[in-house]
């Protein structure tokens, strides 16, 4: 995969002082049927509630463009995305995505792919940037799995990597309560990217792959105890890896009232967590993009407003650090 590939950036665009970059796109979100268990509207009132509550403003929100197919080549097989792309994959590969294929759901996820590229990059010019999608962690090269069809953070980490010589390295940290497993299996043989895995092991994917560090927690595991396990080994990963860049997937999903999740942990937990990983890479001078990853409750305002907990911190950090 070479540079080529990357959206065009120009360095000055993104300088402008106007607060914490978000990177959203109205096509995140396409038509799914009304009885589907995905929480599709999610994405754009992700956007709202910020707008809302006046975290950010129109002028902070940046528009990706979609990931090209050899964009996504960095990372999956062409046949599988020549089939994903063209409506060609089997029903039994669309039945473990979780969709029935439409073009809607190609644009969404070229869309969302492109916006953690996106995020990736703005962060690598002004050290922190949100995307209001993304953290498809359970894209494989050749397969979709778990409403994941393209990986976002693995075409995100692939193309920074080969951005530069001397290649750049990537931490990738996995904070959804599901393992982090396509991305885990893209890079199991990448130095260059370190993939670290929080996640509650009696959970999807029940075949786990191995990622560079994998910390498997209990059921039930609350606040106090997550918060230990982050703590014990943000600040170890940065010092011994060094990397030039981390990617975070800031899943809601652990929060004790997500349908899928099985940890016990509270808004204001998330917002320790999120607040603590963006606080730490940012102060040791290391850029960093957030993608909002899993969350699943029926009550979409609420999700929503659960998923903004990481822009929130983010917000919160940039403004303190003056970025
Ligand atoms: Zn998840």
């Amino acid at each position: 995969c070479s540079p080529q590939f990357m959206t065009v950036v120009s360095t000055k665009k993104y300088n402008i002082a106007r607060g914490l970059p978000i990177v959203h796109h109205q096509g995140y979100i396409c038509e799914i049927p009304a009885d589907h268990r995905f929480p599709m509207s999610k994405f754009t009132k992700v956007l709202d509630c910020l707008l809302k509550d006046q975290v950010i403003t129109e002028k902070q929100v940046f528009t990706p463009e979609a990931a090209s197919k050899d964009l996504v080549c960095c990372v999956h097989t062409e046949e599988y995305v020549n089939k994903f792309f063209s409506g060609k994959t089997t029903t039994e590969e669309q039945r473990r995505t979780g969709f029935q294929w439409s073009e809607g759901i190609v644009s969404r996820c070229r869309l969302e792919t492109g916006g953690t590229v996106l995020a990736t990059q703005i962060a690598l010019e002004r050290g922190l940037a949100c995307s209001t999608a993304g953290g498809t962690h359970h894209a494989f090269p050749n397969y979709g799995s778990g409403f994941c069809l393209l990986n976002d953070l693995a075409v995100a980490a692939k193309l920074c990597m080969d951005s530069s010589v001397p290649k750049k390295k990537i931490l990738i940290v996995d904070l959804d309560v599901h393992q982090g497993d396509g991305t885990a299996f893209i890079f199991g043989n990448e130095p260059n990217v370190f993939t670290f895995s929080v996640h509650c092991g009696k959970n999807f994917p029940f075949r786990k792959q191995q990622s560079d560090l994998d910390v498997s927690i209990s059921e039930g595991v609350e606040d106090g105890e997550y918060m230990d396990i982050v703590q014990t080994y943000i600040s170890w990963l940065l010092d011994s890896f060094r990397p030039d860049v981390v990617l975070y997937d800031a899943g809601v999903d652990p929060h004790k009232e997500d349908e899928l999740g099985k940890l016990k942990l509270t808004d204001d937990g998330l917002f320790q967590r999120d607040h603590y990983v963006i606080d730490t890479v940012v102060s040791k001078g290391i850029p960093i993009a957030t993608v909002i990853g899993g969350g699943y409750t029926r009550d979409i305002d609420k999700l929503a407003s659960r998923h903004t907990i990481v822009h929130r911190a983010a917000a919160k950090v940039w403004q303190r650090r003056s970025l």
